[in-house]
């Protein structure tokens, strides 16, 4: 198998890099619906360039990069442990190499293994099938969207929908919940993968296997078919929209699976998948493991670009921020604005977050812009004088520090917060009493913001991991949306109402 390490290599960096053809399709066609000079609009705009950066640098489109799982066929008789071994190194070479983020954390000591490797870290499933060839595919699921995957036990009482039953009128509601409740927390417009029935834990499993299906394709049971389409259709008159600022766009993908279940359960398992929609595979010689085909993609085709313009379309209206930043200067903005931050910021997630609650910051924080963000960063230059060079840094699901950030302003001074997806009543109460305000970032833009970064100055907290260590950074118009202002408004607060209210709607359609 002299290939095969080289094989899985290629098979992580495109499937990091280079988003397939269904997915490019679905996005291109998002951009084209969406109103234009709206928000969403904006962040589509913002995500067809970072699509078209990361296939022309091979860098990680999203600076999350997930949880590496693969699904392996092989032929009968092949060493399915050599497999696995070599899917490992080939795991911790491309980490090397900065196409995969270090993202296997020990879950009782917190720390970061640096490499992807860990206690059941890949995620390898095997099966044998009769053909003569290796089969190989991968999905890389960040955590943002992970973190609203969803599972209903039906029956059950939905919110805005009323009673799910145990029939596929009640599945059509489960899954308009699931696009409702996860907002723009998982990076809306993102694609569900769902299974019917099974148990929990296979029906989960189930449920991204659907992922596997390419989006344009026609569920071969007709029924299931059917749900397909009509969850596609109203979930897009819902109005989430891109990163949940409101649009015509929140769904690009439903796929359906049945399995059977215990008399006594019935589940919904839902596998909510963000617009970053990283899956690919490839087909391998079982003597050698070289690459005879890949799946989901045509090399002989040219991959279209996505982008009308590089970048965010400025519109000379946007609000230059030089942090650190007055109050005074924060209590002017509101929500809508659009702001271009130059200057210094810092990293701060989840680890930080709870460090500042038993320590005071490394670094002042007075009137300092925070980012959640947990980057993708390499060491990089000769010998002795390598510098930190990013790789991939778009914002990350800010919901998570909800219980923390409204003492984060209080008693550090932080004057901007940047992340996605919004906070909650907490934390907009804090901005209004401080003087503050939190800038949505668009998730999943990681080569878009790692060019508005340019240089490096620091790292404090180290030890936390990369991801989750506090970067010192210094950007040039570095773009995002002020959805929560210091005067009590939140854009995630009316969206959420406003598309709760058309769901209340689509409960009976
Ligand atoms: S696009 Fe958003 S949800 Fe998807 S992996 Fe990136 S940060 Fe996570």
């Amino acid at each position: 198998m002299q290939f095969l390490k080289n094989s899985l290599i290629e098979l992580i960096t495109q499937t990091s890099t280079n988003l397939p053809p269904d997915v490019r399709a679905a996005m291109a066609a998002s951009g084209a619906n969406e109103t234009p000079g709206t928000q969403s609009s904006q962040a589509l705009g913002i995500i067809l360039s970072n699509i078209d950066m990361a296939k022309d640098d091979e860098g990680p489109i999203c600076q999350d990069t997930g949880m590496p799982t693969f699904f392996v066929h092989t032929p009968v008789g092949v060493n399915q442990i050599e497999i696995r071994k070599t899917i490992c190194e080939a795991v911790a070479e491309a980490t090397r190499r900065g196409k995969l983020r270090p993202n296997s954390v020990d879950s009782l000591s917190g720390k970061n293994s640096g490499d992807n490797l860990g206690t059941e870290t890949p995620v390898i499933h095997f099966d044998q099938w009769e053909e003569d060839q290796i089969e190989v595919k991968l999905i890389l699921k960040g955590g943002g969207c992970e973190n609203k995957n969803i599972q209903y036990s039906v029956p059950c009482m939905l919110d805005h929908l009323g009673r799910a039953d145990r029939n596929i009128e009640g599945v059509r509601k489960c899954l308009l919940h699931a696009v409702w409740q996860a907002q723009g927390q998982g990076c809306a417009p993102g694609a569900l993968g769902v299974c019917i029935g099974s148990d929990r834990a296979h029906g989960y499993d189930l449920a991204k296997q659907q992922l596997f299906r390419t989006l344009d394709d026609v569920n071969p049971n007709a029924e299931l078919a059917k749900l397909e389409q009509d969850v596609m259709t109203q979930a897009n008159q819902l109005g989430v929209g891109a990163m949940g600022f409101g649009g015509r766009v929140s769904l690009i993908g439903c796929k359906v699976t049945a399995a059977n279940r215990l008399p006594a359960s019935f589940f919904v398992s839902v596998a909510y998948e963000c617009w970053a929609f990283r899956r690919l595979g490839v087909r391998l010689d079982a003597q050698n493991g070289a690459i005879t085909k890949w799946l989901y993609r045509d090399p002989s085709r040219q991959v279209e670009r996505m982008a009308q313009a590089e970048g965010f379309p400025l519109t000379g209206r946007e609000i230059v921020l030089t942090p650190p930043l007055t109050e005074e200067t924060v209590r002017a903005l509101k929500v809508g604005d659009v702001v271009l931050i130059t200057g210094e910021m810092y990293t701060g997630r989840d680890a930080v977050h709870a460090y500042l609650m038993k320590n005071p910051p490394p670094v002042d924080l007075h009137g300092a812009a925070l980012y959640h963000c947990g980057p993708v960063m390499l060491k990089e230059g000769p010998a002795g004088s390598e510098e930190w060079k990013v790789k991939a840094a778009g914002p990350t699901t800010s919901i998570r520090e909800e219980p923390y950030e409204a003492d984060v302003l209080r008693k550090y001074g932080v004057r901007a917060v940047i992340g996605k997806g919004g906070m909650g009543a907490k934390t907009l109460a804090a901005l209004q009493e401080c003087g503050a305000v939190y800038l949505n970032g668009i998730g999943g833009a990681a080569q878009y913001y790692a060019r508005s970064i340019e240089k490096v100055l620091g790292v404090n907290l180290i030890e936390l991991g990369i991801p989750e260590a506090m970067w010192h950074l210094r950007t040039r118009n570095f773009a995002a949306i002020v959805t929560m202002d210091a005067h009590g408004n939140s854009l995630h607060a009316d969206v959420e109402k406003e598309t709760g209210e058309k769901l209340a709607e689509l409960a009976t359609v």
